[in-house]
């Protein structure tokens, strides 16, 4: 909602750009079967779609509307989620716009109770969360899918009913240049928490809701604060409730305040009493100057998904699979990973690189991320919006020992969201040999990061396909090079990084880890290898290598049979 007066996407820092329709072939009696089909050019529609163009797929993406979606929504961009964004080409914006932050702070009755700070190790190129609106977000996605010959964008163009075939999709599609039938191999139902395409199928979202409601208010001030996550429990300016504070670009603030039980969600919205209730919270923050109101609306938490994110050629992504609470910045992170998870599986096959059986580990993996994210987001929503008598009890003792005590205070820091381990999927068959190390990454985890020289990264030297780290005393021994040339064989993407005092083998990317930095990130020892999957999530890890495992872990991560 928006201030009276003002028209629905009259916003005070973003200007909303208005798409045209397009007349396209399929008009004129084209009939060409499309790769991929894209429904929503949400985030994670125009993710997918920059995904598959990195592979060199097309894509055709439609949207119903003619402009972004608008209002205040995701704002918190995770450390995986900006360095997905850079797989795809599109991160160069995020950067300059939105701001990083790794600290935050929550409060009790006026008290700061906990410190909140992400750890930031010194390899990491992103820090662990970046605020921008979702306007932005979305902005700067189109601007790359707007760049790439690759993707056929159709704004005002509405999937109004879908054919499945043994073969394909064929969607039919509703423009104001007229109706057409499109066909794909491949449909990505990108379409959002209410998926049109998911009734179209009989299928319907499960889980839990949760009664607690948020006002949630966007506003301009000049207020002087650093880019902090702040949680205040009980402050006066909202009494017996919670307030989460958020900084954004451009001097936008967002206010996210507990309405009490019982209160009217029709009374809180009214214009007059959004001000009157900011204002409070404004002025218990000390900031008394001015301010502007820029768009409310009102949230309650959900934790709801699919039984299965795959039928047969349709793949459900982002708000269309699953629908998470907001507290810890789980919604658009989570389907961003969908977005690149989904992307570089159907690229693969679609190239005949890998076998379509690569497909059916896309729903597992999500869908395990989910219910990972569920049970997080449980614990927190809980705690934000107790549901029962029982609840309020138990977090009204934590909030007042935490005045005096550290075990408390934990829970009252709203989770930051964490990329999941894909540890039980098929595609990282060997996660026993996790036990053969003593610390480092685990198997199924997103590989960390290491600096090397100036601004360049271990990770950036990673390739589109299967990855090894070879940890070598000074070069590869005969049989680990004939490793990596056989894993070459199985992936003609495959990239080898030898870290190893000497330059190695031709072909492979040599790095010197001088300081020995790179083999305690990943605790290894000369002998020790990593195969990364395209997403760098880890595949597996040899304390000394095993030719038969290391091959059979990349031809499974290309579709090949389990072990
Ligand atoms: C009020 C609110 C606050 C939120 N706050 C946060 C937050 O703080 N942090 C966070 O991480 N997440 C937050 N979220 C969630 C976040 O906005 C979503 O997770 C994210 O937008 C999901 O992106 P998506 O691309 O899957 O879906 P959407 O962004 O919903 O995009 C779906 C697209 O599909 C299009 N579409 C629908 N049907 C059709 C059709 N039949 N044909 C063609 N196109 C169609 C729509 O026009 C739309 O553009 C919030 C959401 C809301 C509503």
């Amino acid at each position: 909602m928006r201030p009276a007066g003002k028209g629905a996407l009259e916003s005070l820092y973003f200007d909303y750009p208005r798409f045209a329709a397009r007349r396209v072939p399929e008009l004129d009696g084209a009939t060409t079967r499309h790769p991929v089909m894209i429904a929503g050019a949400g985030p994670i529609g125009m993710t997918a779609a920059l995904v598959l163009a990195r592979y060199g797929i097309k894509s055709v993406l439609i949207d119903r509307k003619d402009t972004f979606n608008d209002g205040s929504r995701a704002i918190c961009i995770a450390r995986p989620s900006m360095h997905i964004l850079e797989r795809i080409g599109a991160v160069a914006p995020f950067i300059e716009k939105a701001l990083g932050w790794r600290f935050g702070r929550s409060y009790y009755r006026g008290e700061q109770i906990f410190r909140l700070e992400m750890p930031q190790p010194p390899g990491e190129k992103y820090l662990p969360m970046y605020n921008l609106q979702q306007q932005y977000i979305e902005k700067f996605l189109h601007d790359a899918v707007a760049a790439s010959d690759l993707i056929d964008m159709r704004w005002q163009s509405e999937l109004s009913a879908i054919e499945r075939h043994v073969d394909g999709v064929s969607a039919r599609i509703s423009s104001p240049e007229g109706n057409y039938y499109l066909d794909a191999l491949y449909l990505l139902a990108a379409d959002g928490a209410r998926s049109p395409i998911r009734s179209m199928l009989g299928l319907r979202l499960k889980g839990d809701n949760y009664e607690g409601r948020y006002v949630i208010a966007d506003i301009r001030m000049d207020h002087d604060f650093p880019t902090e996550r702040r949680a205040f429990f009980e402050p006066s300016g909202n009494p017996g409730g919670t307030v989460l504070i958020h900084k954004q670009p451009d001097d936008i603030w967002r206010v996210d305040y507990q309405l009490r039980e019982g209160e009217s969600e029709e009374e809180a919205l009214k214009e007059e009493n959004i001000r009157a209730r900011v204002s409070a919270i404004l002025a218990d923050i000390g900031h008394t100057k001015p301010w502007e109101l820029e768009w409310w609306s009102v949230y309650s938490a959900n934790t709801l998904c699919l039984d299965d994110y795959r039928h047969d050629r349709v793949f459900f992504i982002g708000d269309a699979a699953h629908i998470v609470p907001i507290f810890g910045v789980r919604g658009l992170n989570n389907g961003l990973a969908d977005a690149e998870n989904i992307g570089w599986k159907l690229a693969l096959v679609l190239h005949g690189e890998a076998d379509d059986r690569l497909l059916d580990s896309y729903s597992p993996e999500r869908r395990g991320a989910t219910l990972d994210v569920f049970a997080n987001a449980t614990k927190s929503t809980r705690f934000m919006t107790p549901p029962t008598r029982g609840w309020r009890l138990a977090r009204e003792a934590a909030l007042s020992l935490s005045l005096k005590h550290d075990f408390p205070r934990g829970l009252a820091n709203p989770r930051q969201m964490q990329p999941y381990t894909y540890s039980d999927s098929v595609l990282t068959p060997y996660a026993g040999r996790d036990a053969g190390f003593a610390g480092g990454p685990v198997c199924g985890s997103v590989a960390p990061n290491a600096k090397l020289i100036d601004a360049i990264h271990l990770l950036d030297q990673a390739g589109t396909g299967v990855t090894a780290i070879l940890f070598c005393g000074a070069q590869p021994t005969a049989e680990q090079a004939a490793l990596l040339e056989h894993l070459g064989q199985v992936d003609k993407r495959f990239v080898a990084i030898v870290i190893g005092s000497e330059n190695s083998i031709s072909g492979a990317k040599t790095i010197a880890d001088q300081d020995g930095e790179i083999a305690r990130i990943f605790a290894a020892e000369p002998g020790t290898i990593y195969l990364l999957r395209p997403d760098l999530h880890i595949a597996g890890r040899w304390k000394a290598a095993i030719p038969s495992e290391i091959l059979k872990t990349a031809e499974i991560c290309l579709g090949g049979e389990t072990p």
